[in-house]
Formats: C-alpha cells, structure tokens, sequence
C-alpha cells in the first residue's frame, strides 16, 4: 500500500516508528508537512498538491496533527477523503475531539462517566457556576489547550472566581469542572485502536503538581486496567468516531471518569511503558481496514 504520513516533522518519535512499522511491513510511505499541503477544490476533480506534485495513487494517510494547526489540517485530511483516500482517523473526528466542551457533551449523550463539568458565558454566572459543580476545589481549562498548559486547580472559591474572572475577560473560552481529588495526580492512558485498547498506561504527576502529563513532568509505569475501565475507554473513542485514539481517565469514587479523548496520541510514552509495538498494530489496522472511498463522513464533514 502507499501510506501518507500528515505529519510536520519526520523526525519526531511517533512519525519515525510509524514510518519504520510500514516500511518493515512492504509499504510506501511519505510524510506530508500539513501546511504544506495545498488543494484545488473544484467539484469535477478535487486534487491536493505538495511541492509541485499531485498526491494521487494513495491508499490510506496517517493524520497527525498538532493541535495548532487543527483548523488548516482537518481541511488537508478533508480533501484527502475526498479523493476516497482511507484515513485512519476521519477529519471530523479529530475536530470533534478538539474541543474539549463539544466532545464532553458527545460523551454525556452516550452515558459515559465524566467529572461534574459546568460552562457558562457571562461572569455574572460564575457564582452559580461554581456552585453547580460543587463548589472549590475545582478544576478550570481553557477549551483548546493541550499538554496540560492551560489546566489550573482552583483551591479555594475566591481563587476559583478570580481565575474564572481573568480567563472570561481576556474572552477565553472555559469549562469547570469538579476536581477528583481522590486520582491522586494520576491518570490513566488507554490506548485505543479499531475497538480494542491495545496498550495502558499510568501517568503520575511529580510531587506538587496534579496534571499527570508527561510534558509536565509526569511518570508513566505499566498498569493492568479494570473491565470497566477498558470498555469505558472503548465506547469514549466509538462515540468521537475514533479509530486511533488515547482515552485518558481518572479513578473517581463514582468508577471510571473521562478526562479527554485524543486523536493524535503521542507512540513514545505508550510504547516505552508497555514494551508494545504500538505503530505496528496501527499499521496492521490500516491492513485490515482500508478501502477507497471508506470514510462514513463523506459529504458531511
Ligand atoms: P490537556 O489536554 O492539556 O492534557 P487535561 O484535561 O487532560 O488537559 O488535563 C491535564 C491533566 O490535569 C490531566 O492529565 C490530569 O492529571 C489533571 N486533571 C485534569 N482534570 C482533572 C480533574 N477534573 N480532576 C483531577 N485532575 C485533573
Ligand atoms: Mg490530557
């Protein structure tokens, strides 16, 4: 098969085993810098353009991509479904993912366990707002961060409204959420591909902090997830509409907790944790599943 790779740099660890994982198994793979993708959308004959050439004759392409270029990217892989190209994860998707409110709101649909999260406008409701998610500590997040910046604890309610204050006024868009103290600064990496959770693994915060991710310091170790953990996990990334996905949770009182559902999860932490060829299987994913023209979203995105 001819694999592309959306990826900004072939040089970064997910990018490079995913390039070895399809090369070992007999494929042709290119890594496409997503901004450097251009299209012609004419409705007769769609095409996507890199340095001079017309991307035909690909059978599947790997997005992977960051979360500063969610809006320009997703068009990229957009036209790329439209020429019947299979992605291994559908532009809308990853869009849907993104945001942190909108896919809270697709996971509260289907029942899925989430910490109370509350998001309002106006700062005259930001009383009421506290309240309703049970008051301080609480946990404030900008919509579109990512790597943990962006997360802050609020101790205290005076500190929680003046956090909320200052994000509102700089129009920052926000959610509240109730904060599961009982996680102990830990969370738990599931990751998902096709309908399975492939590989776990436990993230624990350095001392002093509560956001568990490895840009911010936090350790990752091997850990068996519960049953009720693992189709949690599941059924978060079936209703994203993800194939290839890394479902993190908490360990709330109240059972398993969603935290978030990313669509670009990092190969590097999973990998080393668990000892697993995790590029591999999501290369022997594309195998099993990709045809042209097999995107569920098409014409709808
Ligand atoms: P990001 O997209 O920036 O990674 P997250 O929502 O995943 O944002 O939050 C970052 C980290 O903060 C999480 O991995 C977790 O350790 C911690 N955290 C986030 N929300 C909560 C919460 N409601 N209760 C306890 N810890 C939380
Ligand atoms: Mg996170």
């Amino acid at each position: 098969m001819k694999i592309a790779i959306l990826s900004r740099n072939k040089k970064l660890y997910s990018t490079r085993r995913l390039i070895e994982a399809a090369t070992e198994r007999g494929h042709e793979v290119a890594v496409l810098d997503v901004l450097r993708c251009y299209m012609n959308i004419t409705s007769m004959r769609p095409s996507i353009h890199f340095r001079g050439e017309d991307m035909v004759g690909f059978d599947a392409v790997i997005p992977r991509i960051g979360a500063s270029v969610t809006f320009y990217g997703t068009a990229v892989l957009r036209q790329f479904e439209m020429i019947g190209v299979y992605p291994v994860n559908e532009s809308v998707a990853i869009s849907r993912s993104r945001d942190k409110l909108r896919s809270l709101q697709l996971l509260a649909r289907k029942g899925i366990g989430l910490p109370v999260t509350g998001f309002a406008h106006s700062p005259d409701d930001v009383d009421d707002l506290i309240k309703m998610v049970g008051g301080a500590p609480l946990v404030i997040k900008l919509l579109e961060g990512t790597q943990g910046i962006g997360v802050v604890l609020a101790e205290t309610q005076k500190a929680a409204e003046s956090v909320i204050e200052a994000f509102m006024g700089l129009k920052a868009n926000i959610l509240v959420q109730e904060y599961i103290r009982e996680a102990g600064g830990a969370d738990i990496r599931c990751f998902i591909i096709g309908d399975k959770v492939v590989a776990s693994m436990k993230r624990q915060a350095q001392a002093g902090e509560f956001r568990s991710n490895l840009h911010r310091g936090g350790s990752a170790s091997l850990i068996k997830i519960t049953p009720e953990e693992r189709s949690t996990a599941v059924r978060a990334a079936r209703s994203m509409g993800l194939n290839v996905a890394g479902v993190d949770l908490l360990r709330s009182n109240h059972g398993p907790v969603v935290m978030e559902v990313n669509s670009s999860p990092g190969l590097q932490g999973i990998e080393s944790a668990s000892g697993k060829d995790v590029a591999g299987m999501i290369i022997e994913f594309i195998e099993r599943s990709a045809r042209p023209h097999r995107t569920q979203t098409r014409g709808k995105g």
